[in-house]
Protein backbone atom coordinates (compact mmCIF):
# COMPACT_ATOMS: atom_id res chain seq x y z
CA UNK A 1 0.00 0.00 0.00
CA UNK A 2 1.90 3.36 -0.85
CA UNK A 3 2.86 5.33 2.11
CA UNK A 4 1.19 8.95 2.76
CA UNK A 5 3.29 11.55 3.32
CA UNK A 6 1.87 13.59 5.70
CA UNK A 7 2.57 17.46 7.37
CA UNK A 8 3.19 16.95 10.72
CA UNK A 9 2.75 19.70 13.63
CA UNK A 10 3.40 20.07 17.45
CA UNK A 11 1.42 20.68 20.22
CA UNK A 12 0.84 20.15 23.59
CA UNK A 13 -2.36 19.41 23.52
CA UNK A 14 -4.47 19.04 20.53
CA UNK A 15 -8.90 19.51 21.48
CA UNK A 16 -11.00 18.10 19.03
CA UNK A 17 -13.98 19.97 18.29
CA UNK A 18 -14.95 23.70 19.16
CA UNK A 19 -18.04 22.93 21.02
CA UNK A 20 -18.30 24.44 24.58
CA UNK A 21 -16.60 21.72 26.07
CA UNK A 22 -13.35 21.52 23.76
CA UNK A 23 -13.36 25.80 23.89
CA UNK A 24 -13.54 25.56 27.82
CA UNK A 25 -10.95 23.54 27.95
CA UNK A 26 -8.76 25.15 25.91
CA UNK A 27 -9.27 28.72 27.32
CA UNK A 28 -9.09 27.29 30.95
CA UNK A 29 -5.67 25.34 30.14
CA UNK A 30 -4.40 29.09 29.03
CA UNK A 31 -5.88 30.56 31.59
CA UNK A 32 -3.64 28.86 33.74
CA UNK A 33 -0.71 28.84 31.56
CA UNK A 34 -1.31 32.49 30.98
CA UNK A 35 -1.07 32.84 35.54
CA UNK A 36 1.33 30.42 36.02
CA UNK A 37 3.87 31.94 34.11
CA UNK A 38 4.20 28.99 32.03
CA UNK A 39 3.76 28.17 27.98
CA UNK A 40 1.66 25.52 26.50
CA UNK A 41 0.75 25.30 22.91
CA UNK A 42 -2.93 24.17 22.33
CA UNK A 43 -4.66 23.31 19.18
CA UNK A 44 -8.27 22.93 18.47
CA UNK A 45 -9.82 20.93 14.95
CA UNK A 46 -13.25 21.47 14.02
CA UNK A 47 -14.93 19.78 11.33
CA UNK A 48 -17.41 22.61 10.50
CA UNK A 49 -16.46 24.87 7.92
CA UNK A 50 -16.28 27.46 11.10
CA UNK A 51 -16.55 27.39 14.87
CA UNK A 52 -20.39 27.06 15.65
CA UNK A 53 -21.57 25.87 11.61
CA UNK A 54 -22.06 22.43 13.38
CA UNK A 55 -24.17 23.50 16.35
CA UNK A 56 -27.85 23.40 16.54
CA UNK A 57 -28.31 27.12 17.69
CA UNK A 58 -31.49 27.34 20.35
CA UNK A 59 -30.41 26.67 23.95
CA UNK A 60 -31.23 27.80 26.88
CA UNK A 61 -27.67 28.28 28.83
CA UNK A 62 -27.27 27.89 32.88
CA UNK A 63 -24.35 30.52 33.08
CA UNK A 64 -23.03 28.72 35.91
CA UNK A 65 -19.53 27.17 33.99
CA UNK A 66 -19.70 30.55 32.34
CA UNK A 67 -19.77 32.35 35.40
CA UNK A 68 -16.56 30.75 36.84
CA UNK A 69 -14.49 30.33 33.81
CA UNK A 70 -14.64 33.79 32.52
CA UNK A 71 -16.35 36.06 35.60
CA UNK A 72 -16.82 39.41 33.48
CA UNK A 73 -18.44 37.60 30.48
CA UNK A 74 -20.96 40.20 30.53
CA UNK A 75 -18.60 43.35 30.37
CA UNK A 76 -16.05 41.63 27.82
CA UNK A 77 -19.55 41.56 25.24
CA UNK A 78 -20.21 37.50 25.77
CA UNK A 79 -23.95 36.85 23.32
CA UNK A 80 -26.07 36.48 26.08
CA UNK A 81 -28.28 38.71 26.08
CA UNK A 82 -32.20 37.41 26.97
CA UNK A 83 -32.28 36.35 30.43
CA UNK A 84 -35.46 34.03 31.02
CA UNK A 85 -38.01 35.82 32.53
CA UNK A 86 -40.94 33.51 32.50
CA UNK A 87 -41.68 29.74 32.35
CA UNK A 88 -44.19 27.68 31.58
CA UNK A 89 -44.57 23.75 31.08
CA UNK A 90 -48.12 22.50 29.34
CA UNK A 91 -49.24 18.45 28.77
CA UNK A 92 -50.64 18.91 25.60
CA UNK A 93 -53.97 16.15 25.77
CA UNK A 94 -54.80 16.90 21.99
CA UNK A 95 -54.12 19.29 19.05
CA UNK A 96 -56.21 21.66 20.81
CA UNK A 97 -56.53 20.91 24.53
CA UNK A 98 -53.86 22.02 27.09
CA UNK A 99 -53.32 21.62 30.62
CA UNK A 100 -50.93 23.81 32.32
CA UNK A 101 -48.70 22.50 34.97
CA UNK A 102 -47.86 24.61 38.20
CA UNK A 103 -44.63 25.44 38.34
CA UNK A 104 -44.42 24.98 41.79
CA UNK A 105 -44.29 20.91 41.29
CA UNK A 106 -41.94 20.92 38.59
CA UNK A 107 -38.63 23.04 40.19
CA UNK A 108 -36.22 21.37 37.33
CA UNK A 109 -38.26 23.25 34.26
CA UNK A 110 -37.55 26.80 36.27
CA UNK A 111 -35.00 28.76 34.56
CA UNK A 112 -34.88 32.09 35.97
CA UNK A 113 -31.19 33.13 35.76
CA UNK A 114 -30.44 31.44 32.63
CA UNK A 115 -30.28 33.18 29.48
CA UNK A 116 -31.82 32.38 26.43
CA UNK A 117 -29.05 32.21 23.51
CA UNK A 118 -27.57 31.19 20.06
CA UNK A 119 -25.16 28.29 21.02
CA UNK A 120 -23.48 28.68 18.14
CA UNK A 121 -22.99 32.53 18.72
CA UNK A 122 -21.88 31.65 22.06
CA UNK A 123 -19.42 28.84 20.56
CA UNK A 124 -17.94 32.05 17.89
CA UNK A 125 -17.30 34.45 21.00
CA UNK A 126 -15.68 31.63 23.00
CA UNK A 127 -13.69 30.75 19.94
CA UNK A 128 -12.61 34.68 19.64
CA UNK A 129 -12.05 35.01 23.18
CA UNK A 130 -9.67 31.78 22.92
CA UNK A 131 -7.81 33.01 19.57
CA UNK A 132 -6.61 36.16 21.60
CA UNK A 133 -5.10 33.75 24.18
CA UNK A 134 -3.14 32.64 21.31
CA UNK A 135 -4.98 29.42 20.70
CA UNK A 136 -4.76 27.57 16.91
CA UNK A 137 -8.67 27.13 16.04
CA UNK A 138 -8.15 25.30 12.61
CA UNK A 139 -12.12 25.51 11.25
CA UNK A 140 -12.91 22.82 8.19
CA UNK A 141 -10.85 19.96 9.76
CA UNK A 142 -12.32 17.14 10.82
CA UNK A 143 -10.16 14.68 12.84
CA UNK A 144 -10.27 11.18 11.22
CA UNK A 145 -7.92 8.71 12.98
CA UNK A 146 -5.93 8.29 15.85
CA UNK A 147 -2.65 8.31 16.09
CA UNK A 148 -0.84 5.61 18.70
CA UNK A 149 2.33 4.95 19.56
CA UNK A 150 3.02 1.65 22.36
CA UNK A 151 -0.64 1.79 22.75
CA UNK A 152 -1.00 5.37 23.91
CA UNK A 153 -3.14 7.79 21.93
CA UNK A 154 -0.31 10.91 21.02
CA UNK A 155 -2.44 12.57 18.33
CA UNK A 156 -4.91 13.15 15.16
CA UNK A 157 -4.64 12.86 11.45
CA UNK A 158 -7.32 14.74 9.92
CA UNK A 159 -9.31 14.07 6.86
CA UNK A 160 -7.97 14.08 3.60
CA UNK A 161 -9.56 16.56 1.72
CA UNK A 162 -10.43 15.52 -2.60
CA UNK A 163 -11.43 11.36 -1.94
CA UNK A 164 -14.42 10.89 -4.29
CA UNK A 165 -16.93 7.81 -3.40
CA UNK A 166 -14.97 5.14 -4.21
CA UNK A 167 -12.15 6.32 -2.00
CA UNK A 168 -10.26 7.70 -5.02
CA UNK A 169 -8.22 10.63 -5.17
CA UNK A 170 -9.42 13.61 -7.11
CA UNK A 171 -7.75 16.45 -8.85
CA UNK A 172 -7.01 18.60 -5.69
CA UNK A 173 -6.52 15.83 -3.63
CA UNK A 174 -4.35 17.03 -0.22
CA UNK A 175 -3.23 14.36 2.72
CA UNK A 176 -4.94 15.56 6.33
CA UNK A 177 -2.27 16.67 8.28
CA UNK A 178 -1.01 14.67 11.26
CA UNK A 179 -1.13 16.92 14.79
CA UNK A 180 0.72 15.69 17.35
CA UNK A 181 0.33 16.30 20.80
CA UNK A 182 1.52 15.19 24.88
CA UNK A 183 -2.15 15.28 25.54
CA UNK A 184 -5.08 14.59 23.52
CA UNK A 185 -9.14 15.78 24.39
CA UNK A 186 -11.79 14.67 22.61
CA UNK A 187 -14.74 16.85 22.34
CA UNK A 188 -16.77 15.53 19.44
CA UNK A 189 -20.05 15.83 20.71
CA UNK A 190 -22.99 13.26 21.10
CA UNK A 191 -21.23 9.98 19.77
CA UNK A 192 -18.36 10.89 18.06
CA UNK A 193 -16.76 8.58 15.78
CA UNK A 194 -12.93 8.86 17.87
CA UNK A 195 -14.69 8.88 20.92
CA UNK A 196 -16.57 5.36 20.40
CA UNK A 197 -12.91 4.04 19.41
CA UNK A 198 -11.21 5.00 22.13
CA UNK A 199 -14.12 3.82 24.23
CA UNK A 200 -13.97 0.51 22.69
CA UNK A 201 -10.68 -0.04 22.00
CA UNK A 202 -9.54 0.47 26.48
CA UNK A 203 -12.89 -0.59 27.30
CA UNK A 204 -13.99 2.53 28.95
CA UNK A 205 -17.62 1.53 29.57
CA UNK A 206 -16.67 -1.54 31.45
CA UNK A 207 -19.85 -2.07 34.22
CA UNK A 208 -21.74 1.07 32.65
CA UNK A 209 -25.27 0.63 31.13
CA UNK A 210 -24.99 1.06 27.63
CA UNK A 211 -25.38 4.97 26.61
CA UNK A 212 -28.85 5.61 25.74
CA UNK A 213 -29.99 8.63 22.94
CA UNK A 214 -32.50 10.96 21.98
CA UNK A 215 -32.82 12.49 18.56
CA UNK A 216 -33.77 16.19 18.30
CA UNK A 217 -35.39 18.27 15.49
CA UNK A 218 -34.99 22.14 16.31
CA UNK A 219 -36.29 25.60 13.88
CA UNK A 220 -35.24 29.03 14.42
CA UNK A 221 -38.38 31.09 13.50
CA UNK A 222 -39.07 35.12 13.09
CA UNK A 223 -42.41 36.23 14.97
CA UNK A 224 -44.53 38.63 14.06
CA UNK A 225 -43.38 41.05 16.70
CA UNK A 226 -46.88 41.08 18.64
CA UNK A 227 -46.73 37.38 18.99
CA UNK A 228 -43.08 37.17 20.86
CA UNK A 229 -42.78 37.11 24.34
CA UNK A 230 -38.99 38.31 24.64
CA UNK A 231 -37.40 35.51 27.80
CA UNK A 232 -40.75 32.98 27.82
CA UNK A 233 -39.46 29.60 27.65
CA UNK A 234 -42.19 26.87 27.20
CA UNK A 235 -41.70 23.17 27.39
CA UNK A 236 -44.69 20.76 26.63
CA UNK A 237 -45.32 16.35 26.98
CA UNK A 238 -47.84 14.96 25.34
CA UNK A 239 -49.47 15.23 22.15
CA UNK A 240 -48.59 13.96 19.47
CA UNK A 241 -46.25 11.45 20.82
CA UNK A 242 -47.54 7.83 20.39
CA UNK A 243 -46.02 5.37 23.15
CA UNK A 244 -42.82 7.48 23.54
CA UNK A 245 -41.76 10.12 26.73
CA UNK A 246 -41.15 13.21 23.44
CA UNK A 247 -41.34 16.79 24.73
CA UNK A 248 -40.68 20.33 22.79
CA UNK A 249 -39.34 23.36 23.97
CA UNK A 250 -40.32 26.84 22.42
CA UNK A 251 -37.87 29.55 23.60
CA UNK A 252 -38.32 33.45 22.99
CA UNK A 253 -35.32 34.58 22.45
CA UNK A 254 -33.92 37.94 20.86
CA UNK A 255 -34.78 39.99 17.74
CA UNK A 256 -38.52 38.75 17.87
CA UNK A 257 -37.01 35.10 17.51
CA UNK A 258 -38.14 31.95 18.57
CA UNK A 259 -35.98 28.70 19.22
CA UNK A 260 -38.14 25.61 19.12
CA UNK A 261 -37.43 21.93 19.38
CA UNK A 262 -38.64 18.60 19.78
CA UNK A 263 -36.76 15.53 21.24
CA UNK A 264 -38.25 11.98 20.36
CA UNK A 265 -36.26 9.06 22.95
CA UNK A 266 -34.86 6.40 20.35
CA UNK A 267 -36.03 3.21 23.07
CA UNK A 268 -39.34 3.39 20.73
CA UNK A 269 -40.96 0.11 19.56
CA UNK A 270 -42.64 0.95 16.32
CA UNK A 271 -40.72 1.16 13.31
CA UNK A 272 -43.59 3.44 11.73
CA UNK A 273 -43.13 6.06 13.91
CA UNK A 274 -41.32 9.25 12.62
CA UNK A 275 -40.01 11.18 15.10
CA UNK A 276 -39.24 13.93 11.99
CA UNK A 277 -42.92 14.23 11.61
CA UNK A 278 -43.81 13.69 14.78
CA UNK A 279 -42.02 17.60 15.26
CA UNK A 280 -44.27 18.64 12.40
CA UNK A 281 -47.18 17.54 13.47
CA UNK A 282 -46.61 19.21 16.86
CA UNK A 283 -45.96 22.58 15.73
CA UNK A 284 -49.78 22.40 14.95
CA UNK A 285 -51.07 22.20 18.58
CA UNK A 286 -53.23 25.17 19.18
CA UNK A 287 -51.12 26.74 21.81
CA UNK A 288 -48.03 26.56 19.63
CA UNK A 289 -49.28 27.26 15.93
CA UNK A 290 -50.77 30.42 17.58
CA UNK A 291 -47.40 31.84 17.98
CA UNK A 292 -46.28 30.29 14.35
CA UNK A 293 -49.04 31.18 12.15
CA UNK A 294 -48.08 34.52 10.65
CA UNK A 295 -44.24 33.76 11.11
CA UNK A 296 -41.00 32.41 8.97
CA UNK A 297 -39.10 29.73 9.48
CA UNK A 298 -35.75 30.73 9.02
CA UNK A 299 -33.44 27.50 9.75
CA UNK A 300 -33.52 23.89 10.43
CA UNK A 301 -31.73 21.09 12.46
CA UNK A 302 -31.14 17.77 13.61
CA UNK A 303 -29.30 16.19 15.92
CA UNK A 304 -28.33 13.27 18.24
CA UNK A 305 -29.13 13.98 21.77
CA UNK A 306 -27.06 11.73 24.35
CA UNK A 307 -28.89 11.21 27.79
CA UNK A 308 -27.79 7.86 29.90
CA UNK A 309 -26.42 10.14 32.14
CA UNK A 310 -24.35 8.89 35.46
CA UNK A 311 -24.85 5.39 35.03
CA UNK A 312 -23.67 5.85 30.99
CA UNK A 313 -20.90 7.54 31.74
CA UNK A 314 -17.83 6.05 30.70
CA UNK A 315 -14.54 6.22 32.50
CA UNK A 316 -13.43 9.54 31.22
CA UNK A 317 -9.67 9.46 30.54
CA UNK A 318 -7.56 7.18 28.60
CA UNK A 319 -3.66 6.54 27.83
CA UNK A 320 -2.63 10.01 26.68
CA UNK A 321 -6.00 12.18 27.12
CA UNK A 322 -9.74 12.54 27.90
CA UNK A 323 -13.15 12.40 26.84
CA UNK A 324 -15.25 15.60 27.40
CA UNK A 325 -18.73 16.57 27.56
CA UNK A 326 -21.69 15.23 24.97
CA UNK A 327 -19.06 12.79 23.77
CA UNK A 328 -18.77 10.94 27.38
CA UNK A 329 -22.40 12.03 27.76
CA UNK A 330 -22.36 14.82 30.56
CA UNK A 331 -26.09 16.12 29.81
CA UNK A 332 -28.06 16.39 32.59
CA UNK A 333 -31.46 14.99 30.90
CA UNK A 334 -34.24 16.06 33.05
CA UNK A 335 -33.18 20.18 32.92
CA UNK A 336 -32.52 19.13 28.59
CA UNK A 337 -29.19 21.08 29.51
CA UNK A 338 -25.72 19.80 28.42
CA UNK A 339 -24.13 22.78 28.09
CA UNK A 340 -22.93 23.93 31.25
CA UNK A 341 -22.25 20.05 32.18
CA UNK A 342 -20.31 19.97 29.12
CA UNK A 343 -18.11 23.41 30.07
CA UNK A 344 -17.05 22.15 33.45
CA UNK A 345 -16.01 18.82 32.38
CA UNK A 346 -13.42 20.73 29.70
CA UNK A 347 -12.07 22.82 32.64
CA UNK A 348 -11.77 19.98 34.75
CA UNK A 349 -9.87 18.34 32.31
CA UNK A 350 -7.77 21.60 31.94
CA UNK A 351 -6.65 21.45 35.10
CA UNK A 352 -5.87 17.67 35.35
CA UNK A 353 -4.04 18.67 32.07
CA UNK A 354 -2.11 21.35 33.84
CA UNK A 355 -1.07 19.68 36.68
CA UNK A 356 0.22 16.43 35.31
CA UNK A 357 2.52 18.53 32.83
CA UNK A 358 3.60 20.67 35.73
CA UNK A 359 4.44 17.70 37.44
CA UNK A 360 5.79 15.92 34.27
CA UNK A 361 3.65 13.16 35.13
CA UNK A 362 2.37 11.27 31.59
CA UNK A 363 -1.18 9.82 33.20
CA UNK A 364 -4.42 11.91 33.59
CA UNK A 365 -5.64 9.12 36.22
CA UNK A 366 -6.70 12.61 38.25
CA UNK A 367 -9.30 13.39 36.02
CA UNK A 368 -11.40 10.96 37.44
CA UNK A 369 -11.51 12.24 41.18
CA UNK A 370 -11.75 15.64 40.19
CA UNK A 371 -14.86 15.27 38.50
CA UNK A 372 -16.61 12.90 41.02
CA UNK A 373 -15.73 15.78 43.60
CA UNK A 374 -17.31 18.71 41.35
CA UNK A 375 -20.76 20.26 40.99
CA UNK A 376 -21.33 18.29 37.82
CA UNK A 377 -21.01 15.19 39.46
CA UNK A 378 -23.60 16.24 42.37
CA UNK A 379 -25.62 17.34 39.46
CA UNK A 380 -26.08 14.33 37.33
CA UNK A 381 -26.02 12.35 40.34
CA UNK A 382 -29.88 14.05 41.36
CA UNK A 383 -30.58 13.21 37.68
CA UNK A 384 -29.81 9.75 37.61
CA UNK A 385 -33.19 7.80 37.96
CA UNK A 386 -34.97 10.22 35.71
CA UNK A 387 -33.90 8.44 32.03
CA UNK A 388 -34.43 4.37 33.68
CA UNK A 389 -37.98 5.86 34.85
CA UNK A 390 -38.83 6.92 31.60
CA UNK A 391 -37.06 3.75 29.95
CA UNK A 392 -38.63 1.27 32.27
CA UNK A 393 -41.86 2.66 33.01
CA UNK A 394 -42.98 4.53 29.49
CA UNK A 395 -44.71 7.64 29.14
CA UNK A 396 -47.55 7.84 32.27
CA UNK A 397 -46.13 5.63 34.99
CA UNK A 398 -42.91 6.43 33.94
CA UNK A 399 -43.48 10.29 34.20
CA UNK A 400 -45.21 9.85 37.14
CA UNK A 401 -42.49 8.24 39.15
CA UNK A 402 -39.77 9.98 37.87
CA UNK A 403 -41.89 13.51 38.36
CA UNK A 404 -41.86 12.13 42.52
CA UNK A 405 -38.15 10.99 41.82
CA UNK A 406 -37.27 14.81 40.91
CA UNK A 407 -40.42 16.87 42.36
CA UNK A 408 -40.49 15.46 45.88
CA UNK A 409 -37.68 13.55 46.66
CA UNK A 410 -35.77 16.18 44.46
CA UNK A 411 -32.90 13.34 43.06
CA UNK A 412 -32.41 12.11 46.28
CA UNK A 413 -34.09 8.50 46.46
CA UNK A 414 -32.01 5.97 48.49
CA UNK A 415 -31.22 3.86 44.80
CA UNK A 416 -29.60 3.94 41.52
CA UNK A 417 -31.84 2.50 38.72
CA UNK A 418 -30.58 1.02 35.58
CA UNK A 419 -31.03 0.70 32.34
CA UNK A 420 -29.12 -2.06 30.86
CA UNK A 421 -31.34 -2.85 27.84
CA UNK A 422 -30.01 -0.12 24.53
CA UNK A 423 -32.48 1.54 22.84
CA UNK A 424 -32.27 -0.20 19.68
CA UNK A 425 -33.69 -3.33 21.41
CA UNK A 426 -36.27 -2.22 22.03
CA UNK A 427 -37.19 -1.97 18.22
CA UNK A 428 -39.85 -4.71 17.60
CA UNK A 429 -40.39 -6.16 13.94
CA UNK A 430 -42.33 -3.45 11.28
CA UNK A 431 -44.46 -6.02 10.22
CA UNK A 432 -45.69 -6.97 13.92
CA UNK A 433 -46.63 -3.15 14.48
CA UNK A 434 -49.61 -1.02 13.56
CA UNK A 435 -48.88 1.43 10.68
CA UNK A 436 -48.60 5.40 11.41
CA UNK A 437 -50.03 8.13 8.92
CA UNK A 438 -48.64 11.35 9.98
CA UNK A 439 -50.49 14.34 8.17
CA UNK A 440 -49.12 15.83 4.81
CA UNK A 441 -47.15 19.10 5.91
CA UNK A 442 -49.15 22.45 5.01
CA UNK A 443 -46.43 24.39 3.83
CA UNK A 444 -46.99 27.15 6.31
CA UNK A 445 -46.08 25.76 9.77
CA UNK A 446 -45.07 22.26 9.29
CA UNK A 447 -42.84 21.56 5.96
CA UNK A 448 -41.47 18.42 4.07
CA UNK A 449 -37.92 16.60 4.87
CA UNK A 450 -36.53 18.10 1.91
CA UNK A 451 -37.25 21.40 2.20
CA UNK A 452 -35.93 21.19 5.90
CA UNK A 453 -32.61 20.20 4.59
CA UNK A 454 -32.45 23.00 2.32
CA UNK A 455 -32.27 25.18 5.28
CA UNK A 456 -29.81 23.01 7.81
CA UNK A 457 -26.97 24.93 6.35
CA UNK A 458 -25.08 21.32 5.33
CA UNK A 459 -23.45 21.00 2.23
CA UNK A 460 -21.82 17.90 0.61
CA UNK A 461 -19.76 17.08 -2.23
CA UNK A 462 -22.16 15.35 -4.55
CA UNK A 463 -19.00 11.96 -4.66
CA UNK A 464 -17.95 12.17 -1.49
CA UNK A 465 -17.36 9.54 0.60
CA UNK A 466 -20.63 8.43 2.02
CA UNK A 467 -20.14 8.00 5.91
CA UNK A 468 -23.43 6.11 7.25
CA UNK A 469 -22.81 2.40 6.84
CA UNK A 470 -25.55 -0.08 7.29
CA UNK A 471 -23.97 -2.93 9.23
CA UNK A 472 -26.95 -4.95 8.54
CA UNK A 473 -28.54 -5.07 5.22
CA UNK A 474 -31.34 -7.14 6.07
CA UNK A 475 -32.21 -5.54 9.07
CA UNK A 476 -34.66 -2.78 7.62
CA UNK A 477 -36.40 -5.12 5.42
CA UNK A 478 -38.16 -7.05 8.54
C1 LIG B 1 -32.14 19.21 20.39
C2 LIG B 1 -31.19 19.61 21.48
C3 LIG B 1 -31.53 20.65 22.35
C4 LIG B 1 -30.67 21.05 23.36
N1 LIG B 1 -31.01 22.11 24.17
C5 LIG B 1 -30.16 22.51 25.13
C6 LIG B 1 -30.46 23.63 25.95
O1 LIG B 1 -31.47 24.31 25.78
N2 LIG B 1 -29.58 23.96 26.94
C7 LIG B 1 -28.42 23.26 27.13
O2 LIG B 1 -27.64 23.62 28.03
N3 LIG B 1 -28.11 22.20 26.36
C8 LIG B 1 -28.94 21.82 25.37
N4 LIG B 1 -28.61 20.76 24.57
C9 LIG B 1 -27.35 20.03 24.82
C10 LIG B 1 -26.12 20.82 24.38
O3 LIG B 1 -26.29 21.28 23.04
C11 LIG B 1 -24.91 19.92 24.47
O4 LIG B 1 -24.89 19.26 25.72
C12 LIG B 1 -23.60 20.69 24.31
O5 LIG B 1 -23.60 21.36 23.08
C13 LIG B 1 -22.42 19.73 24.41
O6 LIG B 1 -21.23 20.41 24.12
P1 LIG B 1 -19.97 19.60 23.55
O7 LIG B 1 -18.88 20.60 23.40
O8 LIG B 1 -19.72 18.42 24.37
O9 LIG B 1 -20.43 19.05 22.12
P2 LIG B 1 -21.01 19.80 20.85
O10 LIG B 1 -21.72 21.04 21.22
O11 LIG B 1 -21.74 18.76 20.10
O12 LIG B 1 -19.72 20.23 20.03
C14 LIG B 1 -18.89 19.28 19.39
C15 LIG B 1 -18.10 19.99 18.30
O13 LIG B 1 -17.13 19.07 17.81
C16 LIG B 1 -17.11 19.10 16.39
N5 LIG B 1 -16.61 17.77 15.96
C17 LIG B 1 -17.22 16.58 16.13
N6 LIG B 1 -16.45 15.59 15.65
C18 LIG B 1 -15.31 16.17 15.18
C19 LIG B 1 -14.14 15.66 14.56
N7 LIG B 1 -13.95 14.34 14.38
N8 LIG B 1 -13.18 16.54 14.18
C20 LIG B 1 -13.34 17.89 14.39
N9 LIG B 1 -14.46 18.42 14.96
C21 LIG B 1 -15.42 17.58 15.37
C22 LIG B 1 -18.55 19.39 16.02
O14 LIG B 1 -18.64 19.94 14.71
C23 LIG B 1 -18.95 20.40 17.12
O15 LIG B 1 -18.63 21.72 16.75
C24 LIG B 1 -29.45 20.36 23.54
C25 LIG B 1 -29.10 19.31 22.67
C26 LIG B 1 -29.96 18.95 21.63
C27 LIG B 1 -29.56 17.84 20.69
Amino acid sequence: MEEIQRESMEYDVIIVGAGPSGLSAAIKLKQMAVENQSEISICIVEKGSEVGAHILSGNVIDPKALNELIPDWKEKGAPLKTEVNKDSVRYLLSESLTIPAPLMIVPTFKNHGNYIISLGNLCRWLAEYAESLEIDIFAGFPASEIIYENDRVIGVITGDMGIDSEGEKKPGYEPGVELRAKFTVLAEGCRGHLGKEIINKYNLDEGKDPQHYGIGFKEVWDLKPELHEEGLVIHTLGWPSKGTVSGSYFYHGENNQAYIGYVVPLDYENPHLSPYDEFQQWKHQSSISKYLKEGKRVSYGARALIKGGLQSRPKMNFPGGLLIGDNAGTLNFPRIKGTHTAMKSGMIAAETIFSSIQSSKTDLEEYEEKFTSSWVNSELYKARNWNPFLHKFGPYLGVLLAGIDQFIFRGKLPFTLRAPEPDHACLKEANKMSKISYPKPDGIISFDKLSSVFLSNTNHAEDQPCHLILKDESIPYH
